[in-house]
């Protein structure tokens, strides 16, 4: 039964089947349905010459194509007029016949032009199904759709290779049973807040253990098509990110424990440099205080970049240790200004602040920020001399802005300097650095439930900006 459902709804078809199937088939029809006729003739009388003839040309039209309908057309007019239009048993020549004849022709070439049409447009929905599938069943990433209660509705066959269950285990199974504990309560809230969310698209990185017991971590990309009534369902594709997930931390517990192992000799070596530049420093040798000068900016910029080594291994383990209360953020912003001023040969710091009361936050961490921003203010502008510091109260929020007329940075590349590493083509070889910086005044920016942002023109300049609740 659902072999017959397959075959009249299915592309099957004999258009390229031997010569004598396809005309020999269609002949017989018609010799079938004529007997059946002649012998009916009695009860179906001439009103219906063509009746049943129409089924026989939209088979033969639908299975057989569209050459051996025309065939089949001609063929059936001729017996029509012959046996069934009167004078019966011969050929009828009278005016309103032909006419008849005529416009059976027409009728069943109509329907020959439709069914090659309809064929077309079957044929072209069952080869985009066949590539869809293909592309689906072959692709490397893994495919499943879920409900909105999370069940998986369909597995693509690459699940197998990727978690070790066949796909109809899968869809046995719990949509959660394999996951990691780690990252449970996070992965479901993050499934059912999407679930309510129509269209949208989230990535996660969580655990979950394969057949062979072990622990892989993938990456899902999850999509909401719950609202397309053709698909109903949150698509998954996810591939098997275990080794980079273990490199990169590899990468940083390196990071953390080579910044805490050179932290230490910095320290003395910061000491000693200290010491003897005030020892230097009313001597008449004024070489030497000038080399031991250049070794303490020297030490001081490898200190600034264990720091920030160090605070982005500490943001990986769990985060910043961070007091907060309330403090002055204009005077924060004045000592630190007048600070760096004095280490500046070329640049002047022109600061205008709004009168702002104490606002809550951490005001070591605050500092850090206008520190970075104002060293890259110095360090992006070399070939200018100023640089503005300003702030400004917009409803709950103080606004600072550190603005500088440097290279600039291209508008393509303006949303990815606050991640980790991430360091502007252009300035890459001409200025040294991490990248760090801004993204740890992101991290710490975000903790105090503001926002940090760039507004940036290459060869004119850039004014970076955060804003903290008052
Ligand atoms: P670093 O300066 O150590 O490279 P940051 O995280 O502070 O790292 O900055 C990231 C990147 O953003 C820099 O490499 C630089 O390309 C760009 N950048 C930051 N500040 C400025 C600025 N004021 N002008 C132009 N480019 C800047």
């Amino acid at each position: 039964m659902w072999g017959l459902k397959k075959f009249l709804a299915g592309s099957t078809n004999f258009i390229n089947s031997p010569f004598y199937i396809k005309y020999g088939i269609p002949l017989l029809l018609l010799i079938w349905v004529t007997l059946l006729k002649l012998i009916l003739f009695k009860y179906i009388g001439q009103p219906t010459p063509f009746l049943l003839y129409f089924a026989v040309i939209i088979i033969t039209a639908r299975y057989f194509g569209e050459i051996s309908a025309l065939v089949i057309i001609f063929c059936a007019a001729l017996v029509v007029n012959f046996f069934f239009l009167y004078p019966y048993d011969s050929f009828s020549i009278d005016t309103g016949h032909l006419v008849q004849t005529g416009i059976f022709v027409l009728e069943c070439s109509f329907i020959v032009g439709l069914s090659a049409a309809l064929r077309k447009t079957v044929q072209k929905m069952h080869q985009r199904d066949m590539v869809f599938k293909a592309l689906v069943e072959k692709s490397a990433e893994g495919i499943t759709m879920h409900n909105a209660d999370g069940m998986r509705i369909y597995c693509s066959p690459s699940v197998e290779e990727i978690l070790g269950y066949t796909p109809e285990e899968l869809l046995k199974q719990d949509p959660w049973a394999y996951s990691h504990e780690g990252e449970l309560l996070y992965a479901k809230e993050q499934f059912y807040r999407l679930a309510s969310h129509p269209g949208k698209t989230i990535t996660i990185l969580h655990r979950v253990r394969h057949k062979n017991d072990k622990w892989i971590w993938l990456e899902s990309r999850l999509t909401n098509l719950l609202h397309e009534p053709m698909v109903n369902a949150i698509i998954s594709n996810f591939t098997d990110v275990t080794d980079r997930v273990y490199l990169e931390k590899q990468r940083e517990d390196f990071i953390g424990v080579a910044s805490h192992e050179l932290k230490t000799p910095l320290t003395s070596l910061k000491a000693f440099t200290q010491v003897l530049e005030n020892r230097f420093k009313n001597s008449t040798d004024t070489s030497s205080h000038e080399i031991i000068t250049k070794i303490d900016y020297q030490v001081n910029r490898i200190v600034s970049m264990i720091n920030d080594m160090l605070d982005v291994s500490s943001l990986q383990a769990g985060g910043l240790n961070f007091n907060i209360s309330k403090f002055d953020l204009n005077e924060l912003i004045n000592e630190l200004s007048q600070a760096l001023q004095q280490s500046m040969r070329k640049h002047r710091i022109v600061v205008n602040l709004a009168p702002l009361d104490a606002i809550p936050g951490d005001r070591d961490r605050i500092g850090q920020i206008i520190n970075n921003l104002i060293a890259n203010a110095v360090k992006y502008s070399p070939a200018a001399d100023t640089i503005n510091i300003s702030s400004k109260i917009d409803g709950d929020y103080v606004t600072v802005s550190v603005q500088d007329y440097g290279i600039g940075i291209p508008e393509d590349e303006q949303k990815s300097i606050f991640e980790k590493f991430y360091r502007v083509g252009n300035s890459q070889k001409a200025f040294q650095g991490l990248g760090l910086g801004l993204f740890i005044c992101y991290q710490i920016v975000e903790i105090h439930k503001g926002k940090i942002g760039v507004i940036s023109h290459p060869g004119e300049g850039s004014t970076f900006w955060f804003s903290l609740p008052l």
